[in-house]
């Protein structure tokens, strides 16, 4: 029988075009079974210290998961979940440990099996995603701006956009309301009538109920799919005030860890997509517990926050086509440094949608002297 013979782990940081250059962090896994295959995961861990620190629980991790039957992952699963009881209960660091040894896992799985990741977890609703650029806006000219993002939907043929505010950066978007609704109507005219927008509040910002409605009514007559996170998530006094009035749907669920996280958010109704990183809440196996809440609730959709690797976007591709309750798949629009050089074949869209991965595991193949390079020393 084939067992997992080793669990390493591979801090980096490495600077995303997307996020104006600014330089991200992520820990990737790597399992090798005693056949010499090897499997790859990764968390969202995003900062420097939360990427050490992950790394850190890898290594003691390690010895839960060195020996096991790879086909029996969701038990390993189970026990490195049940060892972190006393630093993760209900999430925490530990989740994104857990994330990126299951992800990893499961591509061993696959890559054993010679099936993919989305056979493994049921199979595919769909077999391409609607996919839309995902993005952070920094130029200080909001005309610049503008027409960057209708050059993916006209000439690149993304579906739509979404656009993170409050983040670093000269467009400044999310600070004053007339600055913002401006922009989305710059934007519109720029993608044209047909494209979907959404528009994310980014956790940087507070917005109070009276000027959260003001752009939520402006970006509407602008065609608004969805606004994301519009307030803190516990903040659910002005969420249910802003879903009795507006129109367009309102995301969320970026900061739970785990099921019972997103099946109390789900519950209190009052978010209709629910985001959700497989590099963060605990993996594919936790994801899976995600959505099959989703599919059980009425009127919700699942949304993989992908912004991450394309470790992650194969996975979370498998996962989203897996489910008839999502909506689309986010693509970082810019070439960057963890979706283009660390995969012999990055994603891509085409003609507005992205295939499901149909190799086995993740069917992605890591390059590891593209990690060595961007090694968080
Ligand atoms: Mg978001």
């Amino acid at each position: 029988m084939t067992r997992v013979r080793s669990v390493s782990s591979f801090p980096v940081a490495y600077p995303e075009p997307n996020d104006d250059g600014n330089t991200r962090h992520l820990l990737f896994v790597r399992v090798e079974a005693d056949d010499g295959t090897v499997g790859w995961g990764e968390a969202i861990t995003m900062f420097e210290d939360a990427t050490r620190a992950t790394a850190q629980l890898v290594e003691g991790i390690a010895e839960l998961v060195v020996g096991s039957d790879p086909l029996e992952n969701v038990a390993t699963w189970r026990r490195v979940k049940r060892a972190s009881w006393w630093y993760a209960h209900r999430g925490g660091v530990a989740a994104f440990a857990l994330a990126a040894v299951d992800i990893a896992l499961w591509d061993l799985k696959g890559k054993l099996l010679g099936q993919p990741l989305v056979n493994l977890i049921g199979g595919a609703e769909r077999e391409r995603l609607p996919v839309i650029a995902s993005t952070h806006v920094f130029d200080e000219s909001m005309e610049r701006e503008a027409e960057r993002h209708g050059r993916y939907v006209r000439d690149d043929g993304y579906a739509g956009v979404k656009i993170g505010m409050g983040k670093k950066g000269g467009t400044r978007l999310g600070y004053e309301v007339e600055r913002d609704v401006e922009f989305v109507r710059l934007l519109r005219e720029a993608v044209g009538p047909d494209a979907m927008i959404m528009m994310d509040r980014g956790a940087s910002l507070v917005w109070d109920f009276d000027t959260a409605v003001r752009r939520v009514d402006a970006f509407e007559e602008q065609g608004l799919k969805w606004i994301e996170e519009p307030f803190e998530p516990d903040n659910h006094e002005s969420l249910r005030r802003l879903r009795g009035h507006c129109r367009c749907l309102i995301a969320g669920g970026e900061r739970e860890w785990d099921a019972r996280g997103f099946g109390a958010l789900i519950d209190t109704g009052l978010v209709d997509v629910i985001g959700c990183d497989v590099g963060r809440a605990e993996g594919i196996t936790g994801v899976l517990r995600v959505i099959a809440l989703v599919e059980e609730a009425d009127d919700v959709w699942f949304n993989s926050h992908a912004w991450s690797s394309a470790v992650n976007t194969a996975a979370s591709i498998a996962l989203s086509a897996s489910t008839p309750r999502c909506l689309l798949q986010e693509l970082k629009p810019l070439e960057n440094p963890m979706q283009h050089e660390l995969v012999t074949e990055p994603f891509a869209q085409h003609d507005g949608f992205v295939a499901v991965p149909r190799r086995p595991g993740l069917g992605v193949e890591v390059r590891e002297d593209v990690l060595a390079k961007y090694r968080l020393t």
